[in-house]
């Protein structure tokens, strides 16, 4: 295919945590910092896809020629990429997304009273899960962030959920992983091929990943020309 005849490739990219607030001020969450699915915005640009970023609160800056939709719960985040789902060539699904919410968000700020308190959650949707059963021509990749058995989780993880890449990293490790400056990464895919790369810059892991996802990704939106 030469370079005229090709159709740019429109990227939807999910970064950062989810909030699932209790009361006003108190959420559950986590520590994802939103480097990785920054550093892939940027890298796809560099490629020449559109990009389209789904992100958490992270203190990260808007990024230059990407569209930004700021999301702050799990049920924000479904809503977004759901829209923009359809429109994309592929979803990259880096985003640490809560799994549960309070079942009660209370109106006021909780008091404080007696020595413990029970609070019941329920599960989310999983949003990748979801929009890759009801995928056409997507590429879809996840993200698994594993403490241990990392292959075999990421390898359950990309059947469960039905995706086509899975880019799983250790992050039991404080140095790489969620918010570290750098990654180490294994790539799987639903044909059975696995990589394994880094710990190199997050810059650098975006690139490589990009690099192995892109000839799918071309592959599959070649027929929509
Ligand atoms: O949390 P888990 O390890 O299952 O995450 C694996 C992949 O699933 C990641 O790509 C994450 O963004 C996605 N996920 C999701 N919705 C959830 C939980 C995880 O899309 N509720």
């Amino acid at each position: 295919m030469d370079e005229k005849s090709q159709k740019t490739i429109r990227c939807l990219i999910t970064a950062g945590p989810t909030r699932e607030y209790l009361d006003p001020v108190r959420f559950m969450s986590n520590s994802s910092s939103g480097k990785m699915g920054y550093a892939l915005a940027e890298a796809a640009l560099r490629i020449g896809w559109t990009v389209d970023l789904v992100s958490g609160a992270v203190s990260l800056s808007p990024l230059k020629d990407v569209t930004l939709h700021q999301v702050i719960s799990a049920e924000e985040m479904y809503e977004v990429c759901d829209n923009l789902f359809d429109q994309c060539d592929i979803l990259i699904m880096v985003a640490a997304v809560t799994d549960y919410r309070p079942k009660v968000k209370m109106a006021k700020k909780i008091k404080k009273k007696g020595e413990s308190m029970m609070v019941e959650f329920v599960q989310g949707v999983d949003i990748v899960k979801t929009l890759a059963s009801r995928k056409e021509k997507q590429v879809v990749v996840g993200f698994a962030a594993e403490t241990d058995h990392i292959e075999e989780n990421a390898q359950y993880k990309l059947e469960k959920k039905g995706l086509d890449w899975i880019v799983a990293n250790d992050v039991s490790c404080p140095d790489i992983g969620m918010e570290a400056d750098d990654n180490t990464v294994m790539i799987l895919n639903s044909e059975g091929e696995r990589w394994d790369f880094g710990p190199e810059k997050k810059g650098i892991v975006a690139e490589y990943i990009l690099e192995r996802v892109r000839a799918s990704v071309e592959y599959s939106t070649s027929g929509s020309l």
